[in-house]
């Protein structure tokens, strides 16, 4: 595609990264049979190529964004599945990044849209405040009705009830069972944190059972996705840094092994902090070092032999592998997770249509619920007709959307796999078929 950016506009660094990404996609348009939005609403502004055109526009004229490419930006669920298609390795990734932060800088959204927005950004990325907010809209949903839209989708999302506090304090070191062969960081996170603690739980058990060190640094965080998504840089780079600073201090004083991710989601946007902070002298060499080490933990228990229990109730266990986009298209993992499931016993199917999005999506199913939900059914369904007995993912954001349109459980890959090296059975699958 040719491109008119002029030698001032190319002097700024984004600017070249998307002038480059903007001239390496041929308009062949293979991406768009398989976007989720294009799939559902048929029309080429909801499809990559037709948002790569409207971006292009938006940026080379410098004007402030226009409601039309806002209304068809925010429709796009950053699932990268345009990624895994595209013969010309067009980075659809950094140019809607660049995109989204373009908009949040020259586009002034209706006072709701901004109130939502905020109230997002201010509570999911810090555990006791989504904990109080969850708690809340608990204690709202019978008068749900009385709610604006966007806040009934919130509350809706809502867990039926609040999960316990872990037992596991999330700061510190968890020694290794047996002689210790590596070490690793983990990321707690956030939202998984007060949504299923167990995740993590399951992680730290299975790691130390296999006589691995896991430290969980103090000060590390939010992996600063979810408002890098609703174009919010500075808290992004913010919330990025003060992790990247965390680990930094492991990598110097004890050596990591590798920066371990159980939230694909946040994998994604680790090992993009070396693209992020490129141009950041202070920042450079850390973010590059971090974003090598970083893996999900499917990637690292791969890398690893296992000894899986035998356990009969296992090997007579279908389960259905959900990958999400983040893990799939995000990361390019796609067999390391079922593998590691078979070698354990299960029985593992996945559905048809696996490429295609769930609608979590980060702030998605809330902000852009109508497309979410159908996304979300079309999932389920697909997801039914495997007659699964559970059903596995990698991401706490698929879990909680599909967890609601599901007749069976679902529960993360990593407590499947904790289960079946010694772990306890996970507390979701207890009384259940
Ligand atoms: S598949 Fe790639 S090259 Fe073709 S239109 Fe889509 S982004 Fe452009
Ligand atoms: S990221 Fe997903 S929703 Fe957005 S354009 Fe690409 S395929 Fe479509």
């Amino acid at each position: 595609m040719q491109t008119h950016f002029s030698i001032h506009q190319l002097s700024d660094s984004d600017t070249s990264a998307v002038n480059d990404i903007l001239r390496s996609c041929v308009h062949c348009g293979f991406c768009t049979a398989t976007c989720p939005t294009y799939v559902l609403l048929g029309d080429e502004l909801d499809s990559p190529r037709g948002r790569i055109y409207l971006m292009k526009q938006m940026l080379e004229s410098e004007e402030p964004a226009t409601k039309e490419v806002v209304t068809h930006i925010d429709r796009c669920l950053s699932c990268l599945s345009c990624m895994t298609t595209c013969p010309s390795a067009v980075h659809y990734q950094h140019l809607v990044d660049h995109g989204r932060r373009y908009i949040e800088d020259t586009y002034t959204r209706p006072f709701l849209d901004r109130l939502v927005r905020w109230s997002l950004s201010m509570t999911i990325p810090y555990p006791s405040r989504f904990r109080i907010a969850i708690r809340l809209a608990i204690l709202v949903r019978p008068v749900r009705f009385l709610f604006p839209k966007y806040f009934r989708h919130m509350i809706d999302l809502a867990p039926i009830s609040l999960a316990k506090n872990s037992t596991i304090d999330f700061q510190g070191i968890y020694q290794a069972k047996g002689d210790k062969n590596k070490r690793v960081a983990l990321l707690s996170g956030c939202a998984q944190t007060v949504l299923s603690p167990q995740i993590n739980e399951s992680t730290v058990r299975i790691l130390t059972r296999l006589g691995i060190e896991v430290v969980i640094s103090k000060n590390s965080g939010c992996c600063g996705s979810l408002v890098h998504h609703l174009g919010k840089a500075d808290l992004s780079r913010q919330q990025a840094k003060a992790n990247i600073d965390a680990w930094w201090l492991e990598i110097q004083h004890n050596e990591l092994d590798a920066i371990v991710v159980n939230t694909s989601g946040c994998g994604t946007q680790i090992k993009d902090y070396a693209f992020m902070f490129r141009d950041e002298p202070e920042y450079a060499l850390k973010a590059e070092k971090v974003s090598n080490l970083a893996c999900d933990i499917s990637e690292f228990l791969y890398s690893l032999d296992i000894d899986f229990t035998k356990n009969e109730e296992i090997h007579k266990s279908n389960v259905t592998y959900h990958s999400a986009c983040s893990m799939q298209h995000g990361q390019g993992i796609k067999n390391q997770p079922k593998e590691l499931l078979e070698s354990a016993g299960f029985l593992v199917s996945e559905p048809a249509e696996g490429h295609l999005c769930c609608g979590s999506a980060g702030t998605y199913n809330i902000l852009q619920n109508e497309i979410a939900e159908q996304l979300r059914v079309r999932k389920t369904e697909k997801i039914c007709a495997t007659d699964p007995d559970y059903v596995a993912t990698g991401n706490i954001g698929c879990i909680s959307q599909l967890a609601r349109g599901l007749n069976v459980p679902i529960v993360h890959t990593i407590e499947l796999l904790d289960w079946a090296t010694g772990g306890p059975k996970p507390r979701e699958l207890e009384d259940k078929r």
